[in-house]
């Protein structure tokens, strides 16, 4: 009897399709492990009867409604952006067109509310798809898998990003932030302090020390991707990161702005190389609203092979 060998398993449309519609719906209405912990530690901390606890309290609710009925966590859909590693040789173009049909089809179900605004009509395009929408940003990796995280960022806390060229006098701190790692800090926290309740705090903020003014928004929004209860490798940033979120977290400006210890859940820094002739500080300010989720997809056939920042202690892909 001669062998017959077995089919080599084939990705079809549909199970990319599927696997992408099951990572917005999650993304949209199910807050990842890490930030969810981290705002039980912040309603643990608040005082009873306090603004910040009601805040925190509402905000609990709405985390479990929208989880529970598949539901978007906020009104703002935000940028849907996605961040994939993928082996050499996998069909990104299929990957793009799968996602942007899939973005259409959320919207259509009430996934992903309608929120993409033509910038010179201010028309909406109803399905969330136009120029710039949704982001890819791709990384080819030796590993044979493909690493799709997606980020909903929303616009309210987009607003209240910031990049400082230092040195730069900071007249609210009665400051100047020099080009050292004092100065970093001082820039850092200015930029927590005067987002003040804007942005939906408590936040979750992605720095970039240097690089030029496009990357190092690009690398600090990067660091979003980090789970809250990491630690970073390099010894300096970590001090940083940790000194940062104390002091922020002293300021008193609390969940939404109502005052309270709860400012931020975490401070991600990362660096990039600069010119002699520049020091960026860029910020990148997450609300608690916080939308990622990732999966893994074997690239043969595109299944769902893993959910990523199941727990909250996941780490990012080579690479970032
Ligand atoms: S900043 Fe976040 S929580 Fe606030 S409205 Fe925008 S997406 Fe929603």
């Amino acid at each position: 009897m001669s062998e017959i060998a077995a089919s080599p398993a084939t990705s079809t449309p549909s199970t990319l399709h599927a696997s992408l519609l099951d990572l917005v719906r999650r993304t949209s209405s199910d807050l990842p492990a890490d930030i969810r912990i981290s705002l039980q530690k912040g309603r643990e901390k608040e005082d009873r009867g306090s603004r910040a606890l009601l805040a925190l309290d509402t905000i609990d609710c709405n985390i479990g409604i929208a989880a529970e009925e598949s539901a978007p966590i906020c009104q703002d859909t935000g940028m849907i952006k996605f961040y994939v590693h993928h082996p050499v040789g996998y069909d990104t173009l299929a990957l793009e067109d799968a996602a942007k049909a899939v973005v259409a089809e959320a919207t259509a179900i009430g996934y992903l509310r309608q929120n993409s605004v033509d910038s010179i009509t201010g028309k909406n395009t109803g399905n969330n798809l136009g120029p710039g929408t949704p982001l890819f940003h791709y990384q080819a990796w030796r590993k044979n898998q493909v690493d799709i995280r997606l980020m909903l960022k929303g616009g309210g806390c987009e607003n209240v990003g910031a990049q400082y060229s230092l040195p730069m006098d900071l007249p609210e701190l009665g400051k100047k932030a020099g080009r050292d790692l004092e100065g970093v800090k001082l820039a850092i926290l200015h930029a927590i302090w005067k987002a003040q309740g804007k942005g939906c705090a408590p936040g979750y903020i992605g720095v970039c020390v240097g690089g030029d003014r496009a990357s190092g928004l690009e690398v600090a929004k990067e660091q979003l991707l980090r789970v809250v209860g990491d630690t970073n490798p390099d010894d300096t940033l970590s001090v940083l990161e940790q000194e940062c979120a104390r002091i922020a977290n002293g300021l008193g400006v609390g969940p939404m702005g109502f005052g309270g210890d709860t400012t931020v859940l975490g401070v991600k820094i990362a660096s990039r190389n600069r010119l002699p002739a520049s020091f960026f500080v860029s910020v990148s300010y997450a609300c608690w609203a916080h939308r990622r989720r990732g999966v893994t997809l074997d690239p043969a056939t595109n299944a769902i092979t893993g959910w990523l920042y199941e727990t909250a202690d996941e780490t990012l892909p080579e690479g970032h």
